[in-house]
């Protein structure tokens, strides 16, 4: 009889899963409840529907290149290194297609 019961309480905890299932859609679905332009949930699943496509430029950084370099040995004949510049760091502008409604980069 215990057996029977888990089953049971096994079915009926299914059926309320499946009872609740028609309502979260239901929210979804509710105009104005979750925009698709505004809602952070649509925006984490990939975006607005029909993405407005803008051109930006965007700066990014490229760090320094350095290199040890030998430049003698101490007292002990350990060497000593120094650290030389090879190529100094700058500012890279690279064009990026953003969309103006959900901030998505293509
Ligand atoms: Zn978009």
């Amino acid at each position: 009889m215990r057996i029977l019961d888990q089953r049971y309480l096994k079915i009926a905890a299914l059926l309320g899963l499946l009872a609740l299932a028609p309502l979260s859609q239901a929210a979804l679905a509710r105009p104005g409840s979750l925009r698709p332009e505004r809602s952070s949930f649509f925006l984490a699943l990939g975006g607005c529907k029909d993405h407005k496509w803008v051109k930006e430029t965007k700066k990014t950084w490229v760090p320094p290149v350095y290199t040890q370099k030998l430049v003698g040995y101490d007292q002990n004949g350990k060497p000593i290194y120094e650290k030389v510049l090879v190529k100094e760091g700058y500012y890279k502008t690279t064009i990026i297609h953003k969309c103006a409604k959900c901030g998505k980069i293509k």
